[in-house]
């Protein structure tokens, strides 16, 4: 069975379930937590394991329910004493424009390298790819970053491939600089690299595609695959240059997760043997799909009803 590991933060989410009435739906969401769910739901023979701390608190609990619910591993979810999850809501406005407002300086997730020892890093180094972003290095404590290099560095010597996405979120960071820092250094270690277009434009103020492939071309990557939002996926490996076109959807109902459903379906159908391509048209399809219902995770009838 082949073996993911998805490091980084899920949070309470809450939504506007009715303005009338005054009330908010209650969920769970969080970048890597995302392209976690989909990816098990699509390729249910690869064990999915989150790495994240939680607290001990009942939303904590709820937390871990649906991860086993989504049949997604545990065994690396550790839990702080003192610390709870984080949490953000999403407020829609008269033109049915979205807001986040986010509570989560102080989460559990954000201590998650105090838990990881050589016990767990052991084990991580069995698995076959270990997956983050730039939220969860955002979310990772600076006090602890040198600690963080220090175990992407023994899991890939071990042989684990490191994928990365690179999800710039500005009020993360003290500075851009100080994000660009730990980005180059995630790059460094990649192996599989799934940057969307228009994060790297907003880091690096390089905004078409040819610039992108031109900047990664000082780095060792396996795998490029640039996300360029509804029109296509350009593809850089040992087979050179591949581009997968997009089918546009009309009707987009909401974008939340594009890019996490996009990871999910690439890399379960990487994990599961399928080619680059192959890879790229099902991850489109997912994000297709998953931007025509509202919120990040589709209910799981719906999505079977489309997948499987
Ligand atoms: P993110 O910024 O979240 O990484 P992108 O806008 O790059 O997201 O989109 C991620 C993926 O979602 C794209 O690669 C594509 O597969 C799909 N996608 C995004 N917008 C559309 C659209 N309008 N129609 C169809 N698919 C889309």
């Amino acid at each position: 069975m082949k073996n993911i590991y998805l490091f980084g933060e899920c949070m309470i989410e809450l939504m506007s379930a009715s303005k009338e009435a005054n009330t908010l739906k209650q969920s769970f969401a969080g970048d890597v937590f995302n392209t976690a769910v989909y990816l098990k739901r699509l390729f249910n023979d690869t064990n999915v394991n989150m790495v994240t701390a939680v607290g001990k608190d009942s939303f904590s609990e709820d937390m871990i329910s649906l991860f086993n619910a989504e049949n997604l591993s545990s065994t690396q979810v550790f839990r702080s004493e003192n610390k709870i999850p984080g949490l953000y809501a999403i407020e829609l406005d008269e033109q049915g424009e979205r807001s986040f407002t986010y509570w989560r300086n102080d989460s559990a997730a954000r201590s998650v390298m105090k838990f990881i020892g050589d016990s767990n890093i052991a084990e991580i180094c069995q698995g076959d790819v270990f997956f983050f972003s730039g939220i969860s290095l955002g979310v990772v404590l600076p006090e602890d970053r040198e600690k963080f290099w220090h175990f992407i560095a023994q899991i890939k010597a071990a042989g684990v491939k490191i994928a990365f996405d690179l999800n710039y979120r500005p009020r993360l960071w003290s500075s851009k600089d100080e994000a660009q820092q730990q980005f180059l250094k995630a790059f460094e270690s990649a192996d599989i690299i799934l940057p969307g277009v228009d994060d790297f434009a907003a880091i690096f103020e390089l905004d078409d595609v040819s610039s992108v492939i031109e900047f990664f071309s000082q780095y060792q990557y396996q795998e490029l695959v640039i996300k360029n939002g509804e029109k296509n996926v350009y593809c850089l490996s040992v087979n050179g240059l591949e581009v997968v076109d997009v089918t546009p959807v009309k009707n987009v109902v909401d974008t939340t997760s594009a890019g996490d459903s996009f990871n999910g379906g690439y890399l379960g159908a990487r994990l599961a043997g399928h080619s680059i391509t192959q890879s790229v048209e099902l991850a489109n399809q997912v994000a297709g799909f998953v931007i025509q219902h509202k919120g990040a995770i589709v209910d799981k009838a719906t999505f079977s009803s489309r997948f499987n």
